[in-house]
């Protein structure tokens, strides 16, 4: 996916050249349209590379403004933020609906998400980053050890379009709560959702840079990740992913890469099909399949399948995407998505897959209509790559071995489901991927405890939970010795008698010979 955009956003250019405004040149302007009716909602000045770097700067003097403040501090402010977001939902999904089309009901369901996030991520970070002691074992006994997670600094965090609340929020939040501040450069099809989020914490705290947005495309973007930042964290597409690795390697910035996926949801023979097929519906075609953790394959258990598919093609034909107030979905927000969806259809028919519901004509210009194909053989576009669209594959399988094996068999590793009565965390488990539903769907996005995040072509580190709070830290650990030690080890007044009874306590102390596991008995001799 690219920043390349020709129907949502309107510019000189969005990853193209950004003029920078350094050099008192009028700005070029980045124009919002409403992806659902093609008009102008907002313009924008673009952030040139000066921009950024004076953001970065004033990001810095706050930070240590902002780390001063404390634990008790910092959850003020954000618990202040919080009710200040919680209170004007609906405005801002006023906003979201307009630059993405999606339903206003779906974009209260991001903020309210986003803001759950942040009341956890504030009341949390105390606990999980806050002074510990550690043991410092018998060795050692004479030192009291203790760790503890302080701020990295500033903090760059590049956002996608689908969820333009939720989804940076992962960062945003957990970053602020860990004592960062940010710089934010939200997707040149959503700028005014980050700006309006922004703006609303400015109003509790106007006069420090906790949390700014700089407007762009890829330049401006490729700004952030070479500018004078401690991390950033990205969300977007795995190939996007790879040039922002590259630019912050320049600096050896560490980044988070939070990109697509290509998510299965798993139907076991003793499932409740109705729950799994309605989770099914919702997973794959909610926000009209422009979901990160969507469903896009689903593999289901031989003697379930028939009743399964009835009922998924049933919900799935109650659907429509369109901008009328019956629309449970909206548009393709970036217009390309829509030939993605074509070519994956496409392809999956001429190789012999059925489009049961939807196919070849459910492809509009703006919308595209929900879409179920069965029998698409291994390989097709459909199966491998993500869609991002409304469509969704159902295979069948003989048992739950070759679901698995199925599911496995894909580079990225996202999110996935599990419909099963009996095997539900069996399943789960040999699923290579960062995180499972089991008898639900993209529930863990619901539970701020737990971490998001993938592996393979999905990337790597996380957000959310105590996991998504130590990302925006370093680890800063402290050994003060409280009294002079018994063996003097560390300095070169150790003697002989003290290498002795060192060797001697360590081989007393690790010394004793174990069996491996599992190894095979000897046979008993006759
Ligand atoms: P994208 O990769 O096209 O763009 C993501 C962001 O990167 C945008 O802000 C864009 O302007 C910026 N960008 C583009 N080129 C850049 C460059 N060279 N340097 C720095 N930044 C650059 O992705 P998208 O189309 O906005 O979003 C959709 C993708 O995001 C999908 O693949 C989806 O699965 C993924 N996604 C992942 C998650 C997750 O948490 N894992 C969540 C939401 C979306």
């Amino acid at each position: 996916m690219t920043d390349m955009v020709t129907g949502g956003v309107s510019t000189g250019s969005t990853d193209g050249p950004a003029t920078a405004t350094g050099d008192g040149a009028a700005p070029d302007m980045l124009e919002v349209l409403n992806p659902a009716t093609g008009d102008v909602v907002s313009s924008y000045p673009i952030a040139g590379r000066d921009d950024v770097a004076a953001a970065v700067a004033r990001a810095r003097e706050s930070a240590t403004w902002w780390a001063d403040l404390g634990f008790a501090g910092r959850r003020t402010v954000l618990e202040q933020w919080k009710g200040v977001l919680a209170r004007r939902m609906a405005q801002l999904a006023d906003v979201v609906h307009q630059e993405t089309g999606k339903p206003h009901g779906d974009a209260i369901l991001e903020i309210g998400l986003a803001v759950d996030h942040l009341g956890w991520a504030a009341s949390h970070a105390e606990k999980v980053l806050g002074r510990h002691r550690v043991p410092a074992g018998l060795l050692m006994s004479n030192h009291a050890a203790s760790v503890e997670y302080l701020p990295l600094g500033v903090v760059g965090v590049i956002g996608p379009w689908n969820y333009p609340v939720f989804t940076p929020m992962g960062s945003i939040a957990y970053a602020l709560a860990a004592g960062n501040t940010v710089v934010f450069k939200p997707s040149p099809l959503t700028p005014g959702s980050g700006t309006w989020i922004a703006d609303s914490l400015r109003e509790v705290v106007p006069d420090e840079a906790l949390f700014q947005v700089v407007v762009g495309g890829g330049e401006t973007g490729n700004a952030l990740c070479r500018a004078a930042i401690d991390k950033l964290a990205f969300t977007g597409s795995a190939e996007t992913g790879k040039k922002v690795m590259a630019a912050c390697a320049e600096n050896l910035t560490p980044v988070i890469i939070e990109a697509g996926g290509k998510d299965a949801l798993l139907v076991d023979e003793d499932a409740d099909v109705e729950a799994a097929a309605d989770a099914a519906a919702w997973g794959a075609f909610a926000n009209a399949g422009q979901t990160c953790a969507g469903v896009e394959r689903i593999y289901v258990h031989d003697r379930v399948y028939d009743a399964f598919l009835v009922s998924l093609t049933r919900r799935a034909r109650e659907l429509h995407a369109g901008a009328d107030p019956e629309a449970k979905l909206g548009p393709m927000t970036l217009p390309a998505q829509v030939d993605v969806a074509r070519r994956h259809i496409d392809d999956a028919l001429a190789r012999g897959g059925k489009a049961v519901v939807g196919g070849p004509e459910a492809v509009g210009e703006r919308f595209v209509q929900p879409t179920v194909l069965t029998d698409v053989p291994a390989g097709s576009l459909a199966l491998t790559d993500e869609t991002f669209a409304p469509t969704v594959t159902v295979t069948r399988v003989a048992d739950m071995d070759e679901a698995v094996a199925l599911t496995n068999a894909t580079r990225y590793g996202l999110g996935s489901t599990v419909f099963s009565g009996s095997r539900g965390m069996e399943l789960a488990r040999r699923i290579r991927s960062g995180m499972t539903g089991v008898n639900s769907v993209i529930s863990f996005v619901g539970i701020p405890g737990l971490p998001f995040g993938g592996v393979g072509h999905s990337g790597f580190g996380r957000v959310h939970g105590a996991d998504g709070l130590k990302e925006f830290a370093y680890a800063k650990a402290v050994a003060r010795q409280r009294f002079r030690p018994v063996l003097a080890l560390t300095s070169f007044t150790r003697d002989e008698r003290a290498e002795r009874n060192f060797a001697t306590l360590i081989t007393v102390l690790h010394g004793r010979a174990t069996q491996l596991p599992g190894r095979p008995r000897r046979r008993r001799r006759d």
